[in-house]
């Protein structure tokens, strides 16, 4: 079946609140609608979530690389989808989250073409994942507040943004501790930390009986002997996520035995690459977990379905869509309070959107 034509437009969702780490503050999403049309008239869809401090691109940059794509996806065959997405990578390097949006819509249009929903695709190992919630940088008295908010919600996992001073994130995880005892909490530094700050955060946490799930990504996304350093000299768990772009970086972690966790986010590695990556860690011992930017429920549903359908992200971080204001959008996934369900959700990821 062909690719008749594939599409980029912008894509622009407000944020509940302010959204703010260690790399930059996000008011609203700026992101890009990718539509894969196919001779028959279905239609996938995708969603680019541009981050420039961290994928490297922007709205207007995703735009301009789909555009540079159309030649390379229009008139073939969606059922070679594999050689036609080697070929994207091959005609555009870099544009991680471009190529994640066209990913998504090809294996959506496929999908939806073979009746085959994208999470049975993928493995059909689970019907359910369940996200934590992440929390912004701010006072130890406002996260404190947004924490006790989320466990209120029925959150039971929350991650916490840090970044800021050992002291001030050490009094904000402490504050968090206090209003959510039995909360599972991770951390997630975003390249925030050198390496020996990093290890005394987790050393202060350590002493004062709090037990972290993860440490993500403590130092600079090169620094592997830093990252490898904190993962020694640290009781918690390393995870990398902005270190893990590609299957190359994956491997780079495993060589330098840099982590204990990887993040593969669609948004980064793409679906192709987030099954070699999952590949990779897998075979390495080393655990998994899933993370998003900003996407709404169009992208966010790839990687729901990724989740489920590999069933083997020990992490799950899939809380974007709590972060954006809802819109009228179809199907998808089921979600209800931290759970995203799969169970019945129709071909390819599902959604069925009409602007
Ligand atoms: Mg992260």
């Amino acid at each position: 079946m062909r690719i008749t034509k594939l599409s980029a437009e912008p894509f622009d969702l407000p944020l509940i609140e302010p959204f703010i780490i260690a790399t930059g503050r996000k008011d609203a999403a700026n992101n890009v609608l990718v539509r894969v049309e196919l001779e028959d008239g279905t239609v996938g869809f995708g969603e680019v979530a541009p981050s420039p401090y961290t994928t490297g691109d922007t709205q207007a940059t995703s735009i301009a690389a789909i555009n540079h794509l159309r030649s390379v996806v229009e008139g073939r065959d969606v059922e070679s989808w594999r050689t036609l997405l080697v070929d994207t990578r091959k005609a555009l390097r870099h544009q991680f989250a471009a190529h994640s949006g066209v990913e998504i819509a090809v294996l959506d249009a496929w999908g939806k073409m073979a009746g085959v929903s994208l999470h049975q695709f993928f493995g059909g190992v689970k019907t359910e994942v369940e996200t934590d919630y992440t929390l912004s940088l701010g006072t130890p008295e406002e996260t404190a507040k947004s924490a006790a908010k989320a466990v209120k919600q029925g959150f039971n996992k929350i991650k916490i943004k840090v970044g800021m001073t050992v002291a001030v994130d050490f009094a904000r995880v402490k504050a968090v501790h206090e209003v959510c005892p039995d909360a599972d909490l991770a951390l997630d530094a975003n390249q925030g930390f050198s390496p020996k700050d990093a290890v005394e955060l987790a050393r202060r946490i350590e002493k004062a009986g709090i037990e972290l799930s993860l440490l993500e990504q403590p130092v600079r996304r090169d620094d592997l002997a830093g990252m490898r350093y904190v993962r020694e000299h640290c009781g918690f768990l390393v995870g990398a996520d902005e270190t893990v772009f590609t299957p190359e970086d994956a491997i780079r972690v495993v060589r330098e035995e840099a982590a204990d966790v990887i993040n593969i986010k669609v948004a980064k590695a793409g679906l192709v690459g987030a099954l070699d990556i999952a590949g990779i860690a897998r075979a390495a011992n080393i655990s998994l977990m899933i993370g998003c930017m900003m996407e709404s429920k169009i992208g966010l549903a790839a990687s729901v379905h990724l989740a489920c359908g590999l069933g083997c992200f020990t992490h799950c971080d899939l809380d974007s869509v709590y972060l954006l204001q809802p819109f009228e959008c179809e199907g998808g996934y089921h979600q209800v309070g931290p759970v995203f369900s799969v169970e019945g959700v129709g071909a390819g990821t599902g959604i069925i959107y009409q602007p």
